[in-house]
């Protein structure tokens, strides 16, 4: 069976050379574990964070096979809590197949395509909901700006945040994709945050300021963003994906100042957070997927080699919707 390690840390921009495939033994699942066949991984921009160091988990180290959040069939098992032929989200890496603890995995309902598990019904869908309700605390009414609007979590802010009568801006990079969030995705508008006369653009689009900024990228787009905000207007910090790659950390210049004269509240959070709502988040998301107000947006590559390709090309930006790698069929 096969797998991907982290050959070498990468120091600036990621690079497939910074990945090599080997073939290992396959595992044998000991006292209380489960051999697990990988079906989908989750392609996330936090992958790249993972290498720079420990964050809310720990750090992907040289040598390590490549961690990833993965969706697993059971094949075989060595506990009773899982049976062969259980579908498992998993804690796992770029690999064909793996053991692990059954207890360190989790059982997943039967929702098919099991892709939207990883998608609208997954990490990214909840991170927008819980972000855009529970951090930024969205009103019907209020202009809420996100960035990576093209993107998975991004893609679902928007939408949710349309669906809950907001008016919604997007910020993408390049005029096809801005053309996609806005005709595809039903935002209200989207601008390009690498035109020159990007913040221009962000100004026209936002006559009424914004209320609500969904970040997903920091850097120069955040300093933007802050000067567009309304007085006690929210800044929900997502993501920095604009430093993942990059050796040279680049920020907002208008901290804290333009904090303290609008009265902002810039709040960071991790999905895991609020687990305690997710069972609400999952019935809004499916009562919207249904009436037609949310669309799955899924971009998905296959085989386990595609992997590497996958993950430099998200942080490149040549994604619509949620990454993910196929490794085997459903
Ligand atoms: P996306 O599907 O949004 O893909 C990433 C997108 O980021 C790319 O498509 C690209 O789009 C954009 N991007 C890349 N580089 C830059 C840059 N320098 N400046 C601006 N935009 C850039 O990925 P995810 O949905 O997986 O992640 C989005 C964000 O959410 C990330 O920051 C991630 O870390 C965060 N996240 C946070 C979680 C939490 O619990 N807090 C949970 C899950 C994700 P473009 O072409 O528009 O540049």
């Amino acid at each position: 069976t096969y797998q991907i390690i982290v050959a070498e840390l990468p120091e600036g921009t990621l690079t497939s050379g910074h990945f090599k495939m080997r073939e290992v033994a396959m595992p044998k699942p000991a006292e209380g574990e489960v051999l697990l066949r990988t079906i989908l991984m989750s392609i996330d921009a936090a992958n790249r964070s993972w290498m720079q160091g420990a964050t809310y988990r720990e750090a992907v180290k040289a040598g390590d096979a490549m961690a990833t959040y993965a969706i697993c069939e059971v094949i075989e098992s060595r506990s009773d809590r899982l049976a062969p032929g259980d579908i498992v989200a998993a804690e796992s890496t770029w690999s064909e197949h793996v053991a692990l603890p059954a207890n360190k995995v989790q059982k997943l309902p039967d929702v098919r395509p099991l892709s939207n598990l990883l998608s609208v019904y997954g990490i990214a869908g909840k991170t927008a909901y819980h972000g855009l309700i529970g951090v930024g605390r969205a009103m019907a009414g209020e202009t809420v700006l996100v960035s990576a609007a093209a993107g998975s979590v991004g893609g679902y802010v928007g939408q949710i945040a349309k669906a809950m009568g907001c008016r919604v801006v997007g910020i993408a990079g390049g005029e096809e994709k801005c053309r996609w969030v806005r005709d595809t995705l039903g935002f209200d508008d989207c601008v390009d945050y690498r035109d020159k006369s990007f913040f221009k653009a962000l100004r026209a689009v936002c006559p009424e300021g914004v209320d609500v900024y969904f970040d997903n990228v920091g850097g120069s787009v955040l300093e933007s963003a802050l000067f567009m905000m309304n007085e006690r207007g929210r800044v929900v910090c997502c993501g920095a994906i604009s430093q993942y790659d990059s050796t040279k950390p680049t920020g907002p210049r208008n901290l804290p100042g333009l904090v303290v004269v609008k009265r902002l509240r810039m709040e960071g959070f991790i999905v895991m957070d609020f687990a305690r709502d997710d069972a609400r988040a999952l019935r809004a998301l499916r009562t919207w997927v249904d009436a037609g107000r949310i669309k799955v947006t899924e971009d998905i590559t296959d085989g386990l080699a595609s992997a590497p390709g996958a993950l430099i090309g998200l942080l490149a930006g040549d994604n619509k919707g949620k990454r993910m790698v196929r490794v085997a069929p459903d």
